[in-house]
């Protein structure tokens, strides 16, 4: 067999800006002895070395993101104090959140050199907090997919194997990472977009409690489902990056006032790797899903392993609406999928086809539609129009709700008993590119465990778990808390990173 030909981040060296964690590039800027300009540059350029083969920007923001650096250094050497943890570190932004100075496509045609008028809440966040923005991430059209293969400008390869997908719908954002082109990543996750190319990366990712990250600047997938999240090579990067973007926001009806965890402290505290006390669900249903592949199955076993000699007590959780999670999740996806890109009509955004002054309206946008989304945005627009039709509602959408109420409600019951549950993110490792895009409900399948959380609301983590003894490829360890409790899952995340041995 022949090694698979590997682009990942080299092993760290001093004199190689790509191959530090954003944490130790922030303490040196910020203490002036190196500067953004130089850092941002370093990934820039590692960006133009292997982003021919990776394809993880739809979008380089080259003089932007210099600029950017070049005023946190003018701040800093003026004496000011940085804006935040991360002022000067650099980041990939998924192409999904608007920003007024690069282009926002969501990986489509229909939006292809589509400048918007306004930032994200999101993208204003991280401009305020001296971030520079290297550019933007390659994704499944309008996040709907699990390999990267669904956008309109090609897929985006696995660093660890060019032959295979980095995951979806966030491939570009985990793939900068994995490859050391940016040391910071922004993801979305509406059925685990941000998690499962995390694991397929060996890089960690999170999405947030539901509300508690600005949709505002979001370009929607399902409203009630989508949320952004940090996404970085360590926990503490994490969670530095979460403690910047999280936070109320007025401009987004479904924002939460709930105070915000104080993640950094969570992740500081965890890495002394201590877990006594810690009681860790280990989900049954999980447990006797068929389609865990063998190495990834002794991955998660060994990393239950690690967590109980690190002290922790693993309880056995019962969830018996998950097996019911993957269907509701879909339907539910797919009827606000159809409301929600009802809005690209060819006459408000981006594309307009056939408009030559002889076709009606009606027909400019049949044809806009038509030739603007590819064919899984297509599927998923008419499933959903169909589950939301006049008596179909009753029997799909409403009982998918149903459905919906009962994994919470399996959720609540669990963190009765536990504190975190402990889950495989993926049910394999990385596929290869083209396996699985023609078969839908195979590529569905793969959100098996991610989807749940989404689902209620609550929030989880995808961390290294291990290469798979059978495809040397990264595995991911989930970790889901309850509603808030992002606190839990930065802390048992920092302690499990501390006590990993290989
Ligand atoms: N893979 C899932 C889907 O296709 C999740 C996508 C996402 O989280 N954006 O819907």
């Amino acid at each position: 067999m022949t090694e698979a030909q590997r682009l990942t981040v080299g092993e760290r060296t001093d004199s190689d800006f790509t191959t530090w964690t954003a944490a130790e590039l922030a303490e040196k800027i910020h203490s002036r002895e190196i500067s953004s300009v130089e850092v941002t540059q370093a990934h820039l350029d590692r960006i133009s070395d292997v982003d021919g083969e990776i394809n993880a920007f739809i979008h380089v923001s080259a003089d932007e993101a210099l600029a950017a650096a070049h005023n946190v250094d003018a701040a800093i050497a003026a004496g000011d104090t940085p804006t935040s943890s991360l002022a000067g570190v650099p980041l990939a932004l998924k192409d999904a959140f608007v920003t007024t100075d690069a282009p926002t496509t969501s990986g489509s045609k229909m939006l292809e050199g589509y400048m918007s008028p306004y930032d994200a809440t999101l993208t204003l966040r991280l401009r305020s907090a001296g971030i520079p923005i290297l550019g933007k991430t390659n994704m499944d059209e309008f996040a709907m997919g699990s390999s990267t293969e669904n956008s309109a400008y090609g897929p985006t390869r696995n660093p660890w194997d060019l032959e295979r997908t980095p995951g979806g719908s966030g491939g570009g954002s985990s793939a900068a990472l994995a490859a050391g082109m940016a040391p910071l990543a922004i993801g979305t996750d509406t059925g685990g977009s941000i998690r499962q190319p995390a694991a397929l990366t060996n890089t960690v990712g999170v999405k947030p409690t539901y509300g508690t990250v600005s949709r505002y600047g979001l370009i929607a997938c399902a409203s009630s489902l989508d949320q952004g999240g940090p996404a970085a090579r360590t926990v503490k990067d994490t969670a530095r990056l979460h403690q910047v973007i999280a936070g109320f926001d007025q401009n987004d009806a479904t924002s939460s006032r709930h105070e915000i965890a104080d993640v950094v402290a969570a992740a500081k505290q965890g890495a002394n790797g201590d877990l006594k006390g810690v009681k860790v669900g280990v989900v049954k249903q999980f447990q006797q899903a068929e389609a865990l592949q063998v190495g990834v199955r002794e991955r998660y076993e060994a990393n239950l392993e690690q967590l109980k000699s690190q002290g922790a007590e693993l309880i056995e959780v019962d969830c018996p609406n998950f097996d019911h999670a993957l269907n509701a999740y879909y339907l539910i996806q797919f009827s606000e999928i159809s409301s929600n890109l009802a809005r690209f009509d060819g006459m408000r955004y981006g594309l307009r086809a056939g408009d030559d002054g002889t076709r009606s309206a009606d027909e400019v946008m049949s044809l806009s539609r038509a030739e603007g989304f590819g064919p899984e945005v297509k599927r998923r627009i008419m499933l959903g129009t169909y589950a939301l039709s006049v008596g179909y509602y009753d029997a799909y959408y409403l009982q998918a709700q149903r459905v919906r109420n009962l994994v919470a409600q399996d959720y609540a019951k669990a963190f009765e008993q536990v504190d975190i549950i402990a889950a495989p993110t993926t049910p394999t490792t990385a596929f290869k590119l083209g396996e699985l895009v023609d078969d839908p409900l195979q590529m569905y399948l793969f959100d098996l465990f991610t989807l749940p959380l989404n689902l209620a609301g609550v929030c989880g983590m995808s961390l290294p778990g291990g290469l798979s003894s059978d495809t040397q490829l990264p595995t991911g360890l989930q970790l889901m808390g309850p509603a808030h409790g992002e606190d839990r899952i930065y802390r048992v995340g920092s302690a499990f990173e501390a006590g990993r041995e290989n």
